[in-house]
């Protein structure tokens, strides 16, 4: 059982049921839904599809949708531009239909009050990089950095700024009621720039009675001063490693992704490591080995998911791509189970300090894995947290939580009903467990549950041979 989860972008590649079956069986943990692209019909339809597998085969398909957030864009050009190192082309916000030659409009009007002389506009991440020379009124005159080519509604960056745009978009909140409608669990929220738009739409999915976890997308330069606060109030993180390498330095990334994982890792919280993971397999059928060993970094460092966007959307190999994450991950998860210490920080919540104490015993007397009744997740991810060395075997009543449980590093969840007789509940887990082989006669579990002692529940830590 893998603990690294794994998230893959559906796109027309994918989108298809028996693909979808293909990709669940594979181990996708999470599907992704980039709302930057395809209507709400087709969306729509590929979330009744992952339902459908999850009915069918009992698999907990968490849906993630994925904000397009505040994207400056630059327009359609009728030939694709080639630009010579050297080469002047001047971003506009005149909106008129003909342009000169080697002029091209930007979707957001605020783009020329935002720019400064000598600033550095990125184009697709890098693919084209600009120095701006001159503003004059509408246009702002730029000089080309390397050789390259501009297509049409390509993705802008200016290198140290996130432009001053709303949050969340008119845009993005039909995308959000889309998703509440349609009951997915995890949004992820593009361009986050501080803690007050995560809280935002926490408190607009509370008023909801939306169930749905918040990832915030770290990508935007001015993230970065407020990762802490970001942190405390976000239900996770993503880690938008291609918008994050174009804002800031792309030397800053991985410095950047061993902090943030960090992090996380000490607040509890779910991180995902994102972007260009297997770039190259979006054409080759096997990976670079410094994919190989990014994916492994990534899993080194306790990463709880690590992501898959064009290789799985648009990519000419997306079960390929999905199963060489697998075995990477597998492959270091295995070196990785001889390192037996728990690593957390003691604590005074005792909450926290008994699931550091399951950890504990789960390493020390090598249980093939934890079972661990919980209502709303919470002690199955203090039990996550502390990262030990065999499965977390999580039981809830309720399929969103068991979905939203799956980003989570190492768990991996069942329904259950509960009993009000908590050893009742125990023993269907058990029952479930040995149904599935995930366990047998003469193995030895930990158990984390209430037990019921005079009509109190009492949380205890329990070492069992079934
Ligand atoms: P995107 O975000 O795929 O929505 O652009 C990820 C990233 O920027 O890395
Ligand atoms: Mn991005």
């Amino acid at each position: 059982m893998r603990a690294t989860k794994i998230i893959c972008t559906i796109g027309p590649k994918t989108s298809r049921f028996e693909i979808l079956r293909q990709l669940s069986e594979k181990g996708m943990n999470v599907a992704r839904l980039n709302m930057s692209h395809g209507t709400l019909e087709w969306h729509r339809s590929v979330i009744q599809s992952i339902k459908r597998i999850n009915k069918k085969t009992g698999s907990p398909i968490a849906i993630l949708i994925d904000t397009k957030g505040p994207e400056v864009r630059t327009g359609d050009v009728r030939h694709n531009i080639l630009l010579k190192k050297g080469d002047p082309l001047t971003l506009t916000i005149r909106h008129q239909a003909e342009l000169e030659p080697r002029c091209v409009e930007v979707s957001y009007d605020g783009f020329v009050k935002e720019v400064e002389v000598d600033d550095t506009v990125l184009i697709d991440g890098g693919m084209l990089s600009l120095k701006v020379r001159d503003i004059k009124g509408k246009d702002v005159l730029c000089e080309s950095l390397d050789d390259g080519i501009l297509t049409s509604r390509r993705h802008i960056n200016i290198r140290g700024k996130s432009a001053d745009l709303p949050s969340i978009t008119d845009k993005d909140w039909q995308d959000i009621n889309f998703g509440i409608e349609n009951k997915i669990d995890f949004i992820a929220l593009s361009f986050v720039r501080g803690a007050s738009s995560v809280t935002t739409l926490q408190n607009y999915l509370e008023e909801k009675k939306a169930p749905i976890d918040i990832l915030a997308k770290i990508e935007s330069a001015e993230a970065i001063p407020q990762l802490d606060e970001i942190i405390s109030v976000t239900d996770g993180i993503m880690i938008a490693r291609g918008d994050l390498g174009a804002e800031l330095p792309y030397e800053e990334v991985p410095l950047l992704q061993d902090e943030i994982i960090r992090k996380c890792r000490k607040a509890g919280k779910p991180v995902v490591v994102a972007t260009h993971m297997l770039e190259s397999m979006i054409i080759n059928p096997t990976p670079t080995r410094a994919e190989v060993t990014d994916i492994t970094h990534a899993v080194l460092q306790g990463a709880d998911a690590i992501m898959l966007s064009g290789e799985t959307a648009t990519g000419k190999h997306p079960l390929k791509a999905l199963e060489t994450m697998d075995t990477v991950a597998g492959r270091i998860e295995r070196k990785m189970k001889s390192d037996t210490t728990v690593r957390v920080a003691v604590s005074d919540n005792s909450k926290e300090e008994i699931a550091r104490s399951a950890a504990i015993l789960n390493n020390n007397l090598k249980a093939v894995g934890t079972l661990v009744i919980t209502r709303r997740g919470l002690i199955a991810a203090l039990l996550s947290k502390c990262r030990p060395i065999s499965p977390i075997l999580a039981f809830t009543n309720t399929t969103h939580v068991r979905r939203r449980l799956g980003i989570h590093w190492g768990i991996h969840a069942h329904l259950i009903k509960f009993s009000k007789d908590p050893e009742i509940t125990i023993q269907r887990a058990i029952e479930q467990l040995k149904r599935k082989k995930t366990i047998s006669a003469g193995d030895r579990i930990i158990v984390l549950s209430d037990i019921l002692v005079e009509g109190h529940y009492i949380e205890t830590v329990q070492v069992r041979i079934i």
